[in-house]
């Protein structure tokens, strides 16, 4: 925390963080004819927000609406009573079921950048759909956009996820993801997704197109509405503490600028929207047992800057042993590759240090990622887990963005993502699991596969499972594992950033230990102790709240601002009289 003192730049409000988050608060504030200044400690705009899959979970958006799904904000706040367990206060439950359709509303009507510019995806489902969530799903995805709109600024656009760009100028969105898996099973589906793919390299040859689909385009938006309205957007620029004044009230920040301490005086409020603490790993090992390595997927910039800061002066914490949790790959030069459609392929099963099988390895992720953390604190090693696969499954699917048909890159072999042998128990030993353990796993898995029920996790019961399954197969999720040769794949205990942070109010206010709001503090996004507690509830549920309480905070900032000048001016008019 930094004392009053001189300050080297005035504004209303500052918001630390370009991401979802900040840029929409920064769009509310400037609406309401307030001064902001966002300050950015990348050297790229976006944050993790421009790394994402672009979706928000919107129940009763406009983007829902127009896809016809009837819904209710009754179930959807029952569904999330039921799962995100009990450190969330119900009152920001309500709050998020209430505002987020608003939100989306105020978000389309603001700029021709953001018009219409959410589609819903019919039957992505909630991510449990036998708890309440719903089948059809409730998430809605940020279309494409030119990035070339940018102009100069394209290159300050956070780089998205190796994982999602395709060579030659190609895209493909969340929803040609599952189109696109549609090469296994051939047929008219296939030619149509590489007639469409074709068409977007061409575009992209004779007209230089740069489209940005998912994060990218979210982000993209988003920037664009910001520099329309004439929003200073400072890079470079990395909030080092909270400046307070003497009855504790927040009145700004210190900052660094061109290398050296930059205060800047918010005469509102401040915003924090600085992401979790995704790779301060000192922090994350203080909290989350198991994670004793950086596997998260997030923006580099995500240190936890704003909890700290926020904890300095006198913030309440919550959910810190929380993440999105999300399984990963390791590419050969280390980063992470999230895995979501390989776990929903028949043909793979997934296990521990000791050959066994111990979760539905079709689940959501967040239940994936905790199963696996849960195991590994029993004292059986479970990072990584094996996925063990056979050479059908290999040739027939798209692992860890490898499309079939091209051969194995040696160097996955020679990092050790991935290990090869001729039978299950030679691949056992070479991945240092007792080969009794995993034959007789891999027996009883091929014996259900057959059958085409799981009877020991439940795979494919639930809709969620089967969205990225093969339906070629009875059941969309299961086939023996029985094609030699065989491959294990390691899985570590990856995430999308973390969840836990300071705790904040229906009103985004960051509160203390005592429940009292610290004066002219809010915040919402990762830098936030998450409403979605311990789950994760459908496509989307980090962004539709991190943007949501934003949009909450900035209306919140506004009232307070104008409540400040009555009560200057009635004073004036006091004095006057008097
Ligand atoms: C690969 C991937 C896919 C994902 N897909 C989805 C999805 O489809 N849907 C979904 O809901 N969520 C998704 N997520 C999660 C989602 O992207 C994040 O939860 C969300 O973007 C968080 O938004 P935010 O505004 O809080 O933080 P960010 O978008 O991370 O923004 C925080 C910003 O603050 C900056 N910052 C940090 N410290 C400071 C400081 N001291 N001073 C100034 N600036 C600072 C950071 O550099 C960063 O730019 C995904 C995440 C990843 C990584």
């Amino acid at each position: 925390m930094a004392k009053l003192g001189r300050f080297d730049h005035e504004t209303d409000v500052v918001v630390v963080g370009s991401g979802g988050a900040g840029m929409v608060c920064a769009l509310v504030v400037d609406e309401a004819n307030l001064d902001v200044l966002i300050i950015e400690k990348n050297a790229y705009f976006g944050g993790s927000t421009a790394r994402s899959g672009g979706g928000l979970w919107a129940p009763n958006s406009p983007a829902t609406v127009r896809g016809g799904l009837i819904d209710s904000p009754e179930e959807v706040v029952e569904y999330l009573d039921r799962i995100v367990g009990d450190r969330v206060d119900r009152g920001r439950v309500r709050r998020y079921v209430d505002e987020v359709p608003q939100m989306m509303r105020w978000l389309e009507q603001l700029s021709p950048h953001l018009r219409d510019a959410f589609i819903w995806i019919r039957g992505y489902p909630d991510y449990h759909p036998d708890r309440g969530g719903h089948p059809l799903g409730r998430g809605v995805w940020a279309k494409p956009i030119d990035k070339r709109l940018l102009g100069e600024e394209i290159n300050r656009l956070h780089p998205g996820v190796k994982r999602m760009s395709l060579p030659l100028g190609a895209w493909i969105t969340s929803v040609d993801l599952r189109k696109l898996l549609a090469v296994r099973w051939g047929g008219l589906r296939k030619k149509r997704i590489l007639v469409t793919l074709a068409w977007r390299i061409l575009r992209a040859r004779l007209l230089g197109e740069r489209i940005g689909v998912s994060g990218q385009a979210l982000a993209t938006r988003l920037r664009l509405a910001i520099r329309d309205a004439g929003i200073p957007l400072w890079l470079e620029t990395p909030m080092q503490s909270l400046i307070v004044d003497e009855a504790g009230t927040v009145v700004g920040v210190e900052a660094e600028r061109g290398g050296r301490p930059f205060r800047i005086h918010a005469r509102v409020a401040v915003f924090l929207a600085s992401g979790g603490a995704d790779h301060n790993l000192e922090l994350r090992r203080r909290h989350q047992p198991g994670i004793d390595q950086d596997w998260s997927l997030g923006s580099p910039g995500n240190t936890g800057d704003g909890i700290l800061a926020g904890q300095s002066v006198g913030a309440a914490v919550e959910l810190m042993d929380e993440a999105w949790w999300h399984p990963v790959m390791r590419l050969p030069d280390g980063s992470p590759v999230g895995v979501v459609p390989e776990r929903q392929y028949p043909g793979q099963f997934i296990v521990n240090a000791a050959g066994r099988r111990f979760v539905n390895e079709a689940s959501p992720y967040g239940n994936f990622v905790r199963a696996q953390l849960d195991g590994h604190a029993t004292g059986v090693s479970h990072i990584p887990a094996w996925m063990i696969i056979d050479h059908r499954a290999w040739r027939r699917n798209i692992i860890c963005g490898h499309f079939p048909g091209s051969p194995m890159p040696r160097s996955w072999v020679e990092a050790g993502l991935v290990h090869r042998a001729d039978s299950i128990s030679e691949l056992a030993t070479k991945i240092g699991v007792p080969p009794d353990a995993l034959e007789a796993t891999w027996a009883r898995f091929n014996e259900l596969a057959r059958r085409g029920v799981d009877e020991d996790f439940h795979r494919g019961e639930s809709a969620y499972d089967r969205y990225y399954a093969d339906p070629t197969y009875p059941n969309p999720n299961l086939c023996p594992v029985d094609r030699s040769p065989f491959y294990a794949f390691s899985l570590f205990p990856g995430d999308l950033g973390t969840k836990g942070g300071l705790v904040t109010d229906a009103n985004a206010r960051v509160l203390r230990d005592d429940g009292t709001a610290i004066e002219a503090l809010y915040a919402s996004g990762n830098v936030t102790a998450s409403v979605m507690g311990v789950e994760y509830a459908g496509p989307g549920a980090t962004l539709g709240p991190a943007l949501t309480f934003a949009f909450v905070a900035g209306k919140q900032i506004a009232r307070s601002a104008d409540r400040a000048s009555r009560d200057n001016a009635e004073s004036a008019s006091e004095q006057a009289s008097g």
